[in-house]
């Protein structure tokens, strides 16, 4: 699997990249340091970090979710596009993947804007909900296990804000959601685009920016 934008040559992506990255030094640093890890293609492509960073800015997005860190690129677009008294609640249940970032972080000064929760997402997303932070948040990130999509989904649309968006990754899953699925993960999946696409609590826009990513507005 990869994370690129789908169906572009590498001369057009070449291409694309030289005339629209704007990365920070310290989002360089961790994507080199990710390239050597088995599960590199998990990361998010830069043009999808520095979308999603263009979005929070928006937005005018203070506090956001992310399920869903692996060695934290997308955390860090995130949180560099946050004010300084912005927030990112993030959900990972690794500390062998997420403490590959945390450096990173520290570095671009945004650590304090990453609140890390190393437990199951659905315990966090829950939690929060009974703290009574429904309606609270402006954005959130969905790119954990597929499996899991549903759940997260549900309990984000209820933690944002009216007008708040919900950015879910990985949603055409290399093609394989126009073909009879023959895995849980492709069928999860093709169940909640499906669903996404008769909700009527939400706009929708899937878009073909790496993997497939589906922006959900809360209406
Ligand atoms: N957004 C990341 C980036 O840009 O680098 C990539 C995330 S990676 C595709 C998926 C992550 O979900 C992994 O780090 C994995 O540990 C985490 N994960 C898997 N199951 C989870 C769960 N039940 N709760 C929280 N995180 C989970
Ligand atoms: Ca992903």
């Amino acid at each position: 699997m990869s994370n690129r934008s789908l169906n572009l040559d590498d001369t057009l992506y070449g291409y694309m990249l030289a005339h629209s990255l704007h990365e920070h030094p310290e989002q360089i640093a961790l994507r080199e340091a990710t390239r050597s890890h088995p599960h590199a293609g998990m990361q998010i492509s830069p043009e999808q970090g520095q979308f999603m960073a263009l979005l929070v800015k928006l937005l005018g997005a203070r506090r956001t979710l992310e399920i869903g860190v692996f060695t934290g690129y997308s955390a860090l677009s995130v949180a560099l596009a946050l004010p300084d008294d912005g927030r990112i609640l993030a959900c990972d249940i690794s500390d062998e993947y997420t403490r590959v970032g945390r450096p990173y972080w520290e570095r671009a000064g945004v650590a304090h804007k990453i609140d890390l929760r190393l437990a199951p997402a659905l315990q966090t997303l829950d939690a929060e909900l009974a703290a009574g932070a429904a309606g609270r948040y402006d954005f959130a990130f969905i790119d954990a296990d597929k499996t899991g999509y549903a759940a997260y989904y549900e309990r984000c649309l209820q933690l944002l804000r009216q007008g708040g968006l919900i950015a879910i990754d990985n949603v055409l899953w290399d093609g394989a959601v126009a073909q009879p699925a023959r895995d849980d993960d492709t069928r999860a999946l093709q169940a909640l685009n499906e669903r996404l696409h008769g909700d009527e609590r939400i706009d929708l826009s899937m878009l073909p920016v790496g993997d497939g990513l589906t922006l959900a507005r809360k209406r």
